[in-house]
């Protein structure tokens, strides 16, 4: 299974900058330097500009969230058939910030991931323990619990290990760390799902940036990484995308 280098842009991107990031990024995409899949993630405000800019590149395109219904009275929000419509290919469900900041519980996040999936997107579901979980002992409760209670039965996308203290701060967990939590989270779903445990393409995300992206994607289990930060500058981006 080739490895995969997503970009999570987050709420960062007007038209100008976004579109300008996304040609540098797909001019940079040549199979012949990179022989990894590339998704970006950008805020909805650019995906239906973006998909002309980076599919003729094979580039994928991610929505950073979607909601559980296929339409309805629900103002503000996104339906997965709508990302569909537009050209998405996969869509980010339970990032931690959206898990804190908007208080999405396992249950809503596995209503969306089914809501994706029957739309025809790949849903990229995000788990991870937080710096309290880790110092209490308990991350591999927490991430069973989440694999439990967030992947439908038939699930068939990406799962993302990030641990909520590495998001954003610089410091990326250890080559050790990430290789025991990609075991245990392989065997984890597996047993969920009664299927092989490699079936399931498995990212590393939280600080991943140019200069440990080889390391990290070396480390067994790992089925490539998703990156925040460096996804916004098509030199760091590609950087990864190149390491190793
Ligand atoms: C993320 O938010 O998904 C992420 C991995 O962010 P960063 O790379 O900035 O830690």
């Amino acid at each position: 299974m080739r490895q995969m280098i997503m970009g999570n842009w987050k709420m960062h991107g007007l038209r100008g900058s976004g579109e300008r990031l996304a040609r540098e990024i797909a001019k940079g995409a040549d199979p012949a330097c990179v022989s990894r899949d590339l998704v970006i993630a950008p805020p909805f405000t650019l995906l239906s500009s973006l998909a002309p800019l980076l599919s003729p590149h094979g580039i994928g395109l991610a929505a950073q969230d979607c909601h559980e219904d296929p339409d309805g009275a629900h103002t503000g929000d996104i339906a997965a058939p709508m990302l569909a419509d537009l050209g998405v290919s996969h869509v980010i469900l339970g990032h931690s910030e959206r898990r804190q900041n908007h208080h999405e519980s396992s249950a809503l996040i596995c209503r969306k991931v089914e809501a994706a999936q029957k739309s025809g997107l790949i849903p990229v579901l995000c788990v991870g323990e937080t710096e309290a979980d880790k110092a209490a002992d308990r991350v591999e409760d927490v991430l069973g619990r989440q694999i439990e209670e967030s992947l439908p039965r038939g699930f068939s996308g990406i799962v993302a290990y990030e641990p909520v203290w590495a998001i954003g701060t610089g410091q990326a967990a250890t080559e050790q760390d990430i290789s025991d939590r990609m075991a245990f989270l392989h065997a984890a779903i597996a047993r969920h799902l009664e299927t092989d445990d490699k079936a399931t393409r498995i990212l590393y995300g939280g600080s991943v940036k140019p200069e440990d992206a080889a390391s990290i994607l070396a480390v067994p289990g790992v089925g490539g990484v998703l990156v925040g930060g460096a996804s916004l500058t098509a030199e760091s981006f590609l950087g990864i995308a190149r390491a190793g």
